[in-house]
């Protein structure tokens, strides 16, 4: 039997009058590619804002192995395993990779992050600890290749990946992915999409919003359509392609 990491249950967000997220309801299994997709301005980066509790629901629940989580803080809820990148990617541009990854140890671990700048003895003992995990990311994803190079002179792609490579760092459960392969060129797509399958199949629950179809529907066990703040649909790839309300969506007609 599938077990479910997560349910959604009758999550709506209101903006003022507007309803951005309506009282949309869905299961995530364990261990699965879970893709939300839908036209511009649909509610998906809202949804994913309140399944990592960065956004407070109007009303509705999120539930993570069996326990409430929303309305928890956001770095609680990163503790417990569900974890969000962000669609800017935040890294400090002036250090290197490898220190990047350590930095989003040290984050979370809550440890001597001052200590890691000013290079305290205490410090080195976590960056030695934490450099080690850091490597391990490093080579899961690929990156060896630019572990040295400063953030800053990383190309789109694999800055957008170093984003990946800190929330890792997180050792998530869940990983949500608002466009990881926005922005991206063929070659680094390829890239960025290997990286997510070796993450689910190390274990990791992935969600995914995502405007690359092609890449959606390789990618992707099930997905869930939402169009304007409501769940339009959902399924596996190959039937939401043929779903007349998710072309009516889509298409506008
Ligand atoms: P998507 O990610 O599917 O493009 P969003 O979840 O970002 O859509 O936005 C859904 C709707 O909610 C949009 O109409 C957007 O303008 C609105 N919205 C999102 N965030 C806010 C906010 N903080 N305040 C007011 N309106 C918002
Ligand atoms: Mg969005």
């Amino acid at each position: 039997m599938k077990k479910r990491v997560l349910e959604i249950n009758n999550l709506t967000k209101k903006f003022g009058s507007l309803y951005a997220v309506n009282d949309v309801t869905f299961e995530v299994y364990e261990g699965e590619i879970l893709s939300v997709i839908g036209p511009n301005g649909a509610g998906k980066s809202t949804t994913f804002k309140l399944i990592s509790s960065f956004l407070k629901p109007s009303s509705g629940e999120v539930i993570f192995n069996r326990e409430k989580i929303s309305g928890l803080k956001p770095h609680i809820v990163a503790r417990k395993g569900v974890v969000r990148t962000f669609q800017e990617t935040t890294v400090f541009k002036s250090m290197s990779v490898r220190d990047n990854i350590i930095i989003a140890h040290q984050l979370q671990a809550k440890s001597n992050l001052l200590g890691f700048f000013f290079n305290t003895k205490l410090a080195k003992e976590d960056t030695q600890r934490f450099g080690k995990s850091a490597d391990e990311i490093i080579e899961f994803l690929g990156l060896s290749d630019v572990k040295d190079e400063l953030a800053s002179n990383l190309p789109h792609g694999l800055l957008r990946a170093l984003g990946i490579a800190n929330a890792l760092a997180c050792k998530p459960k869940v990983l949500l992915l608002d466009e990881p392969f926005a922005g991206m060129n063929h070659d680094e797509t390829r890239r960025c999409m290997n990286m997510v399958k070796q993450i689910k199949n190390s274990g990791v629950t992935v969600l995914l919003v995502e405007h690359d179809m092609p890449a959606v529907m390789e990618i992707s066990d099930r997905i869930v359509v939402i169009s304007f703040g409501e769940k339009i649909a959902e399924g596996k790839p190959e039937e939401i392609q043929k779903n007349p309300k998710v072309i009516e969506a889509y298409l506008g007609v």
